[in-house]
């Protein structure tokens, strides 16, 4: 019998990579699509919707209600618009969530989705940098069952073995060390929006491929993993593999380390996340070692790269920490693809806006997470427009 999915961000890399597996496992057989969200590109939305044959097709973006309504007249498929239509409808019932709504903007849907208490693939890993306690909680209090895509996550998944947790002793999250890996300071300063975006193995969306370059996203990831697998800072290490085919590994007390290896193709995650506890066949490339005939690893250099600095802080401190260096990276991210600040910049700034706001406890609500986002905003908006005077 076919299973019901939701897809959260499904216009997105991840969302369209998702649509592909499933038509790779059995299509509608396979899956009944109850809601597929996305903002602008409506054109895409619609024509997903009919294709997977959703129920619901809601798009974040108020103003386009009426196009996407036009675009979905006569399928019979309901048209949502706004925040609190992707709310609701990322709260409908369904067997798998696919979370892949990029940012901050992701937490609430993802949320409510938790609380239906099925399996939610956990994509938007800003949801756990962020509110990291309070949502592992709503999982366990849903009795939701979680599953990481992020492909490092993914990895450390499927070679974490239940009977071992004690036996574990660190994790290693192998980073491609994006685009500017090899660059010093004084190049970096001056990158364009256009050489930051253009990630050496993946193609993903913008701002994960922005921060790939500033290694931000290994930054969130680091904190995504404390979450996800409940380690201590100490036992998070990050590993430079330029290559990307190892996508992480656990080490255990008798000296074992465990690796997942594939190609760099999210389909592979997100398969498995679709298919778990079974495994789906993929046309995804087959690794060749004697033609890779290499791999490589270096240590991370966090005087170039001082967000794993920054993430460490937030292992450390916890609370509110990690929704306040997502929020002031969010701000600044979007000020450096505007144009306003440079590169080197965005580091600089989240560093001394979670200076500013060090003081916020530990967060009793969400309501207390969407709060420290928004201050963090408002600090870095106040250092992006100081600088640009
Ligand atoms: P993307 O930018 O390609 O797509 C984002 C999706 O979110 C789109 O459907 C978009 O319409 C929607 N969206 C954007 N703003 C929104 C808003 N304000 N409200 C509601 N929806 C909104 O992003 P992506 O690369 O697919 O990444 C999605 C998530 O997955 C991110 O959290 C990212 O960190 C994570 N992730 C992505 C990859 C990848 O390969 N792309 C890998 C690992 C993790
Ligand atoms: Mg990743």
């Amino acid at each position: 019998m076919a299973r019901t999915i939701s897809i959260l961000g499904s216009t997105g890399s991840i969302g369209c990579n998702t649509l592909d597996v499933i038509g790779h496992m059995g299509g509608r057989e396979a899956f009944d699509v109850v809601t597929v969200t996305g903002a602008s590109n409506v054109r895409l939305l619609a024509e997903q919707a009919k294709t997977a044959g959703a129920k619901i097709a809601v798009t974040a973006d108020d103003d386009s209600y009426g196009a996407l309504k036009d675009a979905l007249a006569g399928s019979g498929i309901e048209a949502a618009a706004g925040r609190v239509a992707l709310i609701e409808a990322a709260s409908r019932p369904a067997d798998i969530t696919m979370a892949a709504i990029v940012g901050i903007a992701g937490l609430e849907p993802t949320l409510a989705a938790v609380r239906n208490g099925g399996t939610l693939a956990l994509a938007n890993k800003e949801s756990l940098v962020s509110a990291g306690h309070l949502f592992t909680r709503a999982v366990r209090e849903a009795g939701a069952t979680l599953l990481p895509v992020d492909s490092e996550h993914n990895a450390i998944f499927q070679v974490l073995e239940a009977d071992s947790r004690d036996a574990v002793e660190r994790v290693i999250l192998t980073a491609s060390g994006g685009p500017f890996r090899t660059y010093s300071r004084e190049q970096m300063a001056l990158v364009t929006v256009e050489s930051a975006r253009a990630h050496p193995n993946w193609s993903m969306g913008l701002k994960i491929s922005i921060d790939s370059a500033t290694m931000f996203n290994k930054a969130l990831e680091t904190i995504e993993a404390k979450y996800l697998f409940d380690l201590q800072s100490h036992q998070i290490e990050v590993l430079v593999h330029p290559q990307s085919i190892i996508h992480s590994m656990v080490g255990y007390s008798d000296g074992s380390l465990l690796a997942q290896l594939g190609p760099p193709d999210m389909r592979t995650a997100i398969g498995y996340c679709l298919a778990w506890p079974e495994r789906v066949r993929l046309p995804v490339e087959r690794l060749d070692f004697v033609a890779l005939s290499r791999l490589d690893f270096e240590a991370p250099d966090e005087e170039r790269f001082p967000s794993l600095g920054l993430a460490r802080n937030v292992l450390e401190t916890g609370g509110l920490s990690g929704a306040v260096l997502n929020g002031a990276k969010e701000a600044t991210l979007e000020a450096f693809v505007a144009g306003h600040i440079g590169f080197l910049a965005m580091s600089d700034i989240v560093g001394e806006v979670m200076v500013g706001l060090s003081d916020l406890g530990e967060p009793e609500t969400i309501g207390a997470v969407i709060d420290a986002d928004r201050q963090a905003r408002m600090a870095a908006g106040e250092l992006i427009a100081a600088s640009r005077q």
